[in-house]
C-alpha cells in the first residue's frame, strides 16, 4: 500500500476500494492512457508553486533548464490555469501547441523519472518564451526578456508581466514614486498593495511571522497572506495607507525567482488590471488595456486559459483563513451530499462573487470573480461557469440564488432553466460555516455582515440566527435604523454616521467634520420625507458610522476601509466598553445602538482618543454579542455557536468573541477555507439546497 503511505506529492485520495479477482497473468506494467468519460467526477488542481527540485535546476548553470521561467514537474507547475478539458492531458491544455523535444518526450514517458507523464513538461528547446515588449521605443528584444523587464524595474519603472494565471503590475517596492505613479494610473488610491518579496528572510524585516504563517509562505499555494507589519518596516506608507498589515507572497514561478536580485527584494505585484474591471490575461488584449499604465510588458506565448486571481489568506487563532480563493487554492473540490445524482448550481454573491457546482457528492467552488457589478466581470462570471460545467460535464437542475433581487447572480440565475430557490443571504453565511465544520444539527448563527436582503425588504447584516441547513428563525438583530442614498450608503460611511445620529435625535451637522453642511442637510430632509430611505441592521454600517463620526473615514475607496481604518487604531490597551441595552419584543430580542452611540458622542465632547473610543467600540460589540448569544443559548440549549459574515475579518472582534465564548465552554465556529465573507455564500446556498432536496 505504499500509494496510501507515500502517495505523489499532489495526490489526492479520495477512496480506496479493495477486491479480489483471478489473475490476469499479463506479462507487463503499463500505465494506459485516460480514456474519456465524462460520466466520471474528476478533481482539477490549482496551480502549484515550483518545487525545490525544479528550482535546484533553474538555478544550476550546469542544467539545461538554467533560468528557463517555464520548468515545471509531477510536484509542481500550471494546471487549471491552463487545462481546457479533462482528462488532464496535454492535449487538452494550452501546452498543446508545444511538441516536446526528444529530451522532454523521453523523461515523460519514463516512470523513474519525476517528469513521468508531467503534462506540461517542457525545456528551452521546446517549451513557451517569455518575449519584453517597449512600446515607447519599438524594441522587441526576446533573448533576455527577464533581464530587460528587470533592468526597467531597478529604474522606477511600471512593469506589466504575464505570469501564471493572468498580468500583474509590478513595480520596485521600496520607491515611493512609483507607487504613487501606479496608484494615481490603476486608479486604486488606498486599498493595499501586494508585495512579492525575494525570500523568507527579507519578509521577516518587513512584517511578523509566525511559525504557521512560515508554512504557508513557503508552501505549494503561495497566497498573498496578510502580515503584521513590523514597526521597523522599510518600505513607504503607501504600500498599505493605515492598515496595520501588509499582503506578502513569495515568488511562484520559476519567472519571480528570476526577477529578484541583490538589490531587489520587494516588488509591489498587484492584479494587471484597472479599477474594479477583470484581470488581464490575454497578450494582445491585455497589451492594449494596461498601455494606459505602462509601456513595458513581459509577456509569454503560452495561454492562460482560466485566469485566476492570487488569492488572499490570513492566520487567525491559528488557523489559516481564506478571504479571496484564487490560484493554488481554486478549484476546491469536497465531498458534501450523499446522493450522488444529485446536481445543483449555486451562483453566489454580488460583489464578492463565485459559484459552485454540486455534482457526484462533490461541491467545487471557483475562485474569485470579481465584482459582478462590472459587466465585463460579470462576463467573466458567466465564461467560467460554463467552463466549469463544460469540464465536468454538469447539467444543474436545481439552480439557487441570494433573495436580493437586484444582484446580477441572481439574474444570471433567471437566465439558466431549472429549478430556482432563493435563498436567505445570512442563512448562507451561516451553513457556509456549518458545511466547513460538518455541522447539521441546529447552531446558533451570529452572522455580522454588510449587506444582505431580508425576507421583510430590510437590508439585514446584524443577525443572530437558530437554525440548520433547511432553515433559521431570526432570533435577535441589531435595531433597525433608517439609512439614505440607496447603493452611495456603502461607499461613503457619513451617510451612516449622519443617519445615526438623526435618528437619536443628534443634529449631526454639530459632529461630522469635512462634510458639507449642504449635504447633511438634503439628508435629513430625505430621512424624515423617507425618500430613497432603507432599514438596516447592518453591522458593516454600523462600524461605518462610528468610523465617519471619530473622523476617520467619510469615503471610501474600497470594500470595507471604514471597518478596517477603525480596528487598525485600536488601542488594545483599553478594556473598558460603552453601556448598551437588549430589548425583548415579541419573543425576539433587539439590540438598540442608542445607548452606545450617545456615549460615543460624549467621547467626542470629552475629547477623548479616536484610538480609545475604537476600542471601546468594538469591546462594546462583542460584549453584547456575548450577552445576546447567552440568552438564546438559555432558551434554546443549543451549544454549537456559528460565527460568519464580512465583518468577521475584523480580528479583533473575532479573536474577541471566539475566545469569551469558548470560555463559557460552548463550540465555536468560524469559516476558514470557505470565506467568511461573500465569497463564501455560494458554498452556503449549494448546503441549503442539498438539504432542502434530500438531505445528508
Ligand atoms: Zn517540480
Ligand atoms: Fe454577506
Amino acid at each position: 500500500m505504499i500509494i496510501v503511505e507515500r502517495p505523489p506529492k499532489l495526490a489526492m485520495i479520495k477512496e480506496i476500494k479493495i477486491s479480489t479477482d483471478t489473475l490476469k497473468g499479463y506479462d507487463d506494467f503499463k500505465i494506459i492512457e485516460s480514456e474519456e468519460r465524462d460520466e466520471d467526477v474528476f478533481f482539477l488542481s490549482p496551480d502549484i508553486a515550483p518545487c525545490e527540485k525544479c528550482m535546484e535546476e533553474v538555478l544550476d548553470a550546469k542544467s539545461s533548464r538554467y533560468l528557463y521561467p517555464f520548468t515545471n514537474c509531477t510536484d509542481c507547475g500550471p494546471r487549471y490555469s491552463i487545462i481546457e478539458r479533462l482528462p488532464y492531458d496535454r492535449k487538452g491544455t494550452t501546452m498543446s501547441s508545444f511538441s516536446m523535444c526528444p529530451d522532454c518526450g523521453g523523461e515523460y514517458k519514463d516512470p523513474e523519472n519525476r517528469r513521468f507523464h508531467a503534462q506540461p513538461n517542457c525545456c528551452k528547446k521546446c517549451g513557451p518564451q517569455y518575449t519584453f515588449i517597449d512600446l515607447s521605443s519599438d524594441v522587441l528584444d526576446d533573448k533576455i526578456p527577464i533581464k530587460l523587464a528587470k533592468e526597467k524595474i531597478n529604474k522606477g519603472e511600471i512593469v506589466a508581466i504575464k505570469g501564471l494565471g493572468g498580468f500583474h503590475l509590478c513595480c520596485d517596492a521600496s520607491n515611493k514614486r512609483v507607487l504613487a505613479l501606479l496608484r494615481e494610473r490603476k486608479r486604486r488610491p488606498h486599498k493595499p498593495l501586494a508585495v512579492m518579496v525575494k525570500d523568507i528572510q527579507n519578509a521577516k524585516k518587513i512584517t511578523k511571522i509566525s511559525n504557521m504563517e512560515k508554512e504557508l509562505l513557503e508552501g505549494k499555494n503561495r497566497p498573498i497572506l496578510l502580515l503584521e507589519r513590523r514597526e521597523d518596516c522599510s518600505l513607504p506608507e503607501g504600500i498599505a495607507p493605515e492598515v496595520s498589515t501588509i499582503g506578502v507572497m513569495l515568488p511562484y514561478t520559476p519567472m519571480h525567482h528570476l526577477l529578484f536580485d541583490d538589490k531587489l527584494s520587494y516588488l509591489v505585484m498587484t492584479s494587471g488590471n484597472i479599477g474594479g474591471q477583470p484581470l488581464q490575461y490575454k497578450n494582445e488584449q491585455g497589451v492594449k488595456a494596461l498601455s494606459e499604465i505602462t509601456n513595458y510588458f513581459l509577456i509569454h506565448n503560452r495561454d492562460i486559459h482560466v485566469p485566476v486571481d492570487d488569492s488572499v489568506v490570513k492566520v487567525v487563532l491559528e488557523k489559516e483563513m481564506v478571504s479571496r480563493p484564487g490560484r493554488g487554492y481554486s478549484p476546491f473540490s469536497f465531498p458534501l451530499s450523499k446522493q450522488q445524482d444529485k446536481e445543483i448550481l449555486a451562483v453566489g454573491a454580488h460583489q464578492k462573487s463565485t459559484f459552485c457546482l454540486l455534482k457526484k457528492g462533490y461541491a467545487t467552488m471557483s475562485q474569485y470573480l470579481g465584482d459582478l457589478n462590472d459587466f465585463n466581470n460579470y462576463k467573466r462570471y458567466e465564461k467560467t461557469i460554463n467552463h466549469i460545467l463544460e469540464i465536468y460535464g454538469g447539467k444543474p437542475e436545481i439552480i439557487i440564488h441570494d433573495f436580493h433581487p437586484q444582484y446580477s447572480s441572481t439574474q444570471y440565475a433567471k437566465t439558466r432553466l431549472g429549478k430556482h430557490i432563493g435563498v436567505q443571504h445570512h442563512h448562507a453565511h451561516m451553513v457556509s460555516c456549518m458545511v466547513e465544520h460538518k455541522l447539521f444539527n441546529k447552531v446558533i448563527g451570529v452572522i455580522f455582515d454588510g449587506t444582505g436582503f431580508g425576507t421583510d425588504d430590510a437590508i439585514w447584516g446584524g443577525e443572530f440566527l437558530v437554525g440548520d441547513r433547511k432553515g433559521y428563525e431570526r432570533a435577535a438583530h441589531l435595531q433597525y435604523v433608517l439609512l439614505q442614498g440607496g447603493d452611495m450608503v456603502i461607499k461613503e460611511p457619513w451617510r451612516s454616521g449622519a443617519a445615526y445620529l438623526h435618528s437619536v435625535e443628534i443634529n449631526p451637522e454639530k459632529y461630522l467634520k469635512n462634510i458639507d453642511r449642504k449635504n447633511i442637510s438634503t439628508l435629513r430632509k430625505a430621512l424624515v420625507k423617507e425618500f430613497n430611505c432603507f432599514r438596516s441592521s447592518s453591522m458593516g454600517r454600523f462600524f461605518d458610522c462610528i468610523s465617519s463620526l471619530i473622523g476617520l473615514c467619510n469615503y471610501t475607496t474600497y470594500d470595507g476601509q471604514g471597518a478596517i481604518a477603525l480596528e487598525n487604531i485600536i488601542n488594545k490597551a483599553v478594556k473598558e466598553s460603552y453601556p448598551y441595552h437588549i430589548m425583548e419584543c415579541n419573543n425576539d430580542w433587539i439590540i438598540s445602538y442608542e445607548e452606545i452611540i450617545k456615549h460615543v458622542i460624549k467621547d467626542l465632547e470629552d475629547r477623548i482618543g479616536a484610538d480609545k473610543i475604537a476600542a471601546k467600540f468594538h469591546n462594546t460589540i462583542i460584549d453584547l454579542t456575548i450577552d445576546m448569544v447567552c440568552i438564546i443559548q438559555k432558551k434554546t440549549e443549543i451549544r454549537d455557536i456559528v460565527l460568519s459574515g464580512g465583518v468577521f475579518e475584523n480580528r479583533y472582534l473575532l479573536n474577541g468573541i471566539y475566545r469569551r465564548l469558548k470560555n463559557l465552554d460552548l463550540n465555536v465556529y468560524f469559516n476558514q477555507r470557505i470565506p467568511i465573507n461573500d465569497n463564501g455564500i455560494s458554498i452556503g446556498q449549494v448546503g441549503i439546497g442539498d438539504e432542502m432536496y434530500g438531505g445528508k
